[in-house]
């Protein structure tokens, strides 16, 4: 019996991931969990599963929380997530956390030689080199659940990353795959919200709509599997039924299938390397698909996919720019404060604004990543944008 400790539980990953455990409840208990301010989305969850203890992200939820909660401890912030992360009693860390804000948690959860499953891959972007330097002292591996990377991880099967010749990601494309630049001009919230194949959180549907999800993918690929970016490709993939291939120096292509349905990461990198039934899961049916589309990648028609391989490739705290200025960028979006290709500007902006400091220490990061949302605010302030 593993306990399981998971971050960001009321989101959509996190949901899914309480679907795993709650179909193999022999192999694994629920024994902390945290969230943002979703206290009705969160109540019903800790009835349910009953954890010991519970982080909040501010003082104000926990007061709300404790109406509802007797049995259990409630902490707070980022402090909270960092030492349930390390508990004595977790056994597994998942990071379904949206954003940033996961990554030291799981610097701590790696030094303490947790088994991690990492979604959160705002984490990888902004720290990756520090987050990989501490899996490869403390020999923790760490389990992809983004779908294309549990495909490659799935494709390398162990294999010796000498004989790669290259990593390619598929892309669906996004809520706006078909609409040219022109376009996007006056397209609203709603509308980017409509991801055609897959139902996640807002934030990473708005980062598949401006295909910087992609962008950070190939960063998250570039760290989890120590391949340089020339060896790292993105292909336009509408059906998502491939989630990525690998190349490799013999030209073998291998590839991994599958319905779009994150429970099945979620839950390979729970059981890794056993393989488990997974109940309502929908089979994988070629022939009433019949045909597979692929297409190149459009570097001008996605500028941000462009961007995030040029703050990969420069490194030091360039991809930590990159990361935050989205994450302000995308906010402003959503809360219908901006139009939706003001997102890539701002961002464009504070990429071309910053000095980029080498190797950077925790310390470093954290700064530039607090920095780089003051400056996009006062960017947005400032009226570089089309404000709604
Ligand atoms: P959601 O927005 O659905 O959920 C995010 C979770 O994090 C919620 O529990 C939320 O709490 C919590 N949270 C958000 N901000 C904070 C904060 N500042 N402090 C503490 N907790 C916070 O996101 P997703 O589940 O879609 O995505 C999570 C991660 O997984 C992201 O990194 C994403 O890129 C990655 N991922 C997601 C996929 C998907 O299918 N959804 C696929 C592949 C990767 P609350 O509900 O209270 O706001
Ligand atoms: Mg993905």
């Amino acid at each position: 019996m593993k306990n399981i400790t998971l971050l960001g539980a009321t989101g959509s990953i996190g949901i899914q991931t309480l679907d795993v455990i709650r179909q193999h409840k022999d192999l694994f208990n629920l024994y902390a969990l945290s969230f943002g301010r979703n206290v009705d989305k969160a109540v019903p969850i800790i009835n349910e599963f009953n954890p010991k203890k519970i982080v909040v992200q501010d003082q104000e939820t926990k007061k709300k929380l404790e109406l509802y909660v007797r049995n259990q401890d409630i902490l707070v912030g980022s402090e909270g997530m960092i030492e349930i992360s390390i508990d004595t009693y977790t056994d597994v860390l998942v990071n379904a956390v949206m954003g940033s804000v996961g990554l030291q948690a799981t610097l701590q959860a790696i030094q303490n030689k947790k088994q991690i499953a990492i979604a959160n891959k705002e984490t990888l972007v902004t720290a990756g080199h520090l987050v990989m330097e501490a899996a490869r002292i403390h020999n923790v591996t760490l389990l992809p659940v983004d779908s294309e990377h549990s495909a490659i991880f799935q494709c390398l099967n162990g294999e010796n990353q000498k004989e790669v010749n290259k990593i390619i990601i598929t892309a669906s494309g996004g809520s706006f795959r078909d609409k040219s630049r022109e376009e996007l001009q006056d397209v609203t919230v709603e509308d980017a919200l409509n991801h055609p194949n897959w139902s996640m959180g807002s934030k990473i549907t708005i980062d598949s709509a401006t295909m910087m999800n992609k962008g950070l993918e190939v960063i998250e690929a570039h760290w989890l599997f120590d391949v340089p970016y020339d060896q790292i490709d993105v292909v336009l993939h509408k059906e998502s039924v491939i989630h990525s291939m690998v190349e490799f120096n013999d030209n073998s292509v291998i590839a991994q299938l599958g319905t779009p349905d994150m429970r099945v990461p979620i839950q390979y990198a729970l059981t890794y390397p056993a393989r488990l039934p997974l109940s309502n899961s929908k089979k994988l049916d070629l022939v009433e698909i019949g045909k597979l589309h692929f297409s190149q990648m459009d570097y001008v028609r996605f500028p941000c996919l462009k961007m995030a391989y040029d703050a990969g490739r420069e490194g030091g705290t360039l991809p930590t720019v990159l990361n935050a200025a989205n994450e302000v960028a995308v906010d402003l979006f959503l809360q219908g404060k901006m139009s939706f290709v003001s997102i890539e500007k701002l961002i464009g902006q504070a990429l071309e604004q910053h000095v980029t400091i080498p190797n950077p220490d925790l310390e470093t990061i954290l700064g530039v990543d607090r920095q780089t949302r003051l400056e996009v605010e006062s960017y947005f302030n400032k009226d570089l944008v089309n404000k709604i």
